[in-house]
């Protein structure tokens, strides 16, 4: 299947590892031009080298990097100082740190609130408009399952997830729907990356219990039986960036190994 998306600038963020990575991986191979933004320069680095690699030497995707934290206003400013005029924006930060709700203050709940939901608008408010003008446009949230079946100790998560949600059921509803630009959310169960073996960790650190031990209990909980691949995530996005997916928009897309119950 040709996706037709060669050519089109991509901004992902959180591309240095896991998930964004992912993303940035797959729509490379689809000849996207990438601008990758993380936090960590080395890591960025590396990451980014390793895909030019993969590419080959005569590949024309061009592979850009960005050392920001974007969840900072300087941080986005930088981005867009750098390059403007994205096709596609995949927007994404690290999930906030479990915990029980009783010990988090304002400031544990503002900076959540900002990286997940706020710095998602943030970055829409700076693009959607000229992706309409331009009358082509991907806006592709990664948030989490836990946006439809919350995780008591994620509760930061949950929280701002939750009204990135909301704002975004509206957004894809509204003039933008008709001018070429979609918006939708991707909500990874358990992927197997850096952060869900942090979470373990930290599980681990509190009840003692193996990380491996905790990591076999929560596969056995997936009715695939394993944790879900940075690739087969990257894959869904590139595919919803597609012409091809023109036709879905304001949606919540859950990849979780059937780990979810429900019938819808
Ligand atoms: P990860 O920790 O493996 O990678 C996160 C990436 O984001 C890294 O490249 C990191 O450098 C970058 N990053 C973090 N904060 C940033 C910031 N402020 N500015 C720029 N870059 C930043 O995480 P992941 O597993 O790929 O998860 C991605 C998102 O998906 C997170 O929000 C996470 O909470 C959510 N999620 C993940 C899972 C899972 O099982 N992996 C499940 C549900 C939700």
């Amino acid at each position: 299947m040709d996706l037709a998306i060669a050519g089109k600038w991509a901004l992902v963020c959180g591309a240095s590892r896991g998930l964004g990575l992912g993303c940035t991986q797959a729509l490379a191979y689809e000849g996207v031009n990438v601008f990758m933004v993380a936090r960590r320069s080395d890591v960025l680095e590396s990451a980014a080298a390793e895909l030019r690699a993969q590419l080959g030497p005569k590949s024309a995707v061009q592979v850009v990097t960005c050392a920001q934290d974007i969840t900072t206003e300087a941080g986005r400013a930088a981005v867009f100082a750098s390059h403007a005029d994205f096709d596609i924006v995949i927007t994404n930060a690290g999930g906030p740190p479990t915990g029980n709700f009783r010990d988090w203050d304002r400031a544990d709940w503002i900076r959540a609130v900002d990286a997940n939901m706020l710095t998602p608008i943030a970055l829409i408010q700076a693009t959607v408009d000229g992706m309409a003008a331009r009358g082509y446009g991907r806006i592709i949230n990664i948030t989490s399952s836990a946006v439809k079946a919350p995780i008591d100790t994620l509760g930061l998560s949950n929280g701002a997830r939750s009204g990135l949600t909301g704002f975004v059921a509206g957004l894809a509803r509204s003039p933008i729907a008709a001018q070429g630009v979609t918006v939708n959310n991707l909500l990874p169960g358990a992927f197997d990356t850096d952060r869900l073996k942090n979470i373990f960790q930290t599980a681990s650190q509190k009840n003692g219990q193996e990380v491996e031990a905790i990591a076999a209990q929560r596969r056995k909980g997936i009715p695939a039986q394993r944790f879900g691949l940075p690739d087969e995530f990257g894959a869904v996005c590139a595919f919803l960036c597609s012409p091809l997916a023109g036709y879905i928009t304001g949606q919540n897309i859950l990849m979780d190994g059937g780990a979810y119950a429900g019938t819808f």
